[in-house]
């Protein structure tokens, strides 16, 4: 079953269960709907109250679940094996202004900025092999954007709010939209130092380049990246109504869930 669907299950029809139950069957202080009676002011103390203690655990439970992808990704990373950087790679990474760097032992060519506090760009040193001084630049230059943009850590916070709120797809894609605002941002960081040849041949190079999970890797998004590269126009990043339309209703059907449970909480 397709996530969107899974979530309609498990969430929305929950949801609109409690809400008529609350409505119509739970002996409610007025006999009234939810949400009609948040009018009355000690409603809303309620409401804030019951509002208040969701988005406390909510913001708990997300601390929770980017601690464990910023564990298990920093643990990861020190399981890579590091090698020392070639002179020639040194010297490239100075040229562009890398202000952290560091060489793993991997016998294909990768580069990847990962590390969510301390954030590093990671380089094999297969990359001058398969690459030209140019090219690498270009790549050395599109991560240094990535650190200095802190986009490891970004994208886990992003990649949390996307799983704890699952059933509003409009975060979904909020989340697969700061990937890609950051990959062209990146794109166009090396496109104003090296121009778009040098750029164009390490995204071809590199295109099949698996990516490090928890990190940004050089490769990924080439059509959109490749459009850019083109000059081609690049689709506007606006989410669709139908993905705001199912939010707006899973959204209204969260606050009728609190509003009833603020209503049932009540103490006159
Ligand atoms: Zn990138």
């Amino acid at each position: 079953m397709k996530p969107d669907r899974l979530s309609i299950v498990f969430l929305a029809v929950p949801l609109l269960i409690a809400d008529i139950a609350c409505t119509f069957l739970v002996p409610c202080p007025r006999s009234v709907s939810c949400i009609p009676n948040l009018v009355q002011p000690m409603n809303w103390v309620s409401f804030a109250t019951v509002a208040g203690l969701v988005l406390g655990s909510a913001v708990l439970i997300w601390a929770c679940m980017l601690s464990i992808t910023v564990v298990s990704t920093s643990r990861r990373l020190s399981q890579l094996g590091r090698v020392h950087l070639t002179d020639d790679l040194v010297e490239l990474a100075r040229m562009v202004g890398v202000t952290r760097i560091a060489s793993i032992d991997n016998g294909t060519a990768v580069a990847f900025c990962a590390g969510a506090f301390r954030p590093t760009v990671f380089v094999s040193p297969g990359l001058l092999l398969r690459l030209g001084p140019d090219e690498v630049a270009a790549v050395l230059i599109h991560e240094q954007d990535h650190l200095l943009r802190r986009e490891p850590l970004r994208r886990m916070c992003a990649q949390a709010s996307a799983r704890l709120l699952f059933f509003l797809p409009v975060v979904s894609w909020w989340a697969k939209e700061v990937v890609s605002s950051g990959e062209l941002r990146a794109d166009r960081a090396a496109l104003d130092r090296v121009g778009p040849k040098p750029l164009a041949r390490a995204l071809w190079a590199l295109r099949s380049e698996a990516a490090f999970a928890g990190g940004a890797a050089f490769a990924g998004l080439a059509q959109l990246r490749v459009a850019q590269l083109l000059g081609d126009p690049v689709p506007r990043s606006r989410p669709p109504l139908r993905i705001l339309g199912i939010s707006a209703i899973r959204l209204s059907l969260a606050f009728g869930l609190i509003a009833c449970l603020a209503t049932v909480v009540h103490v006159p």
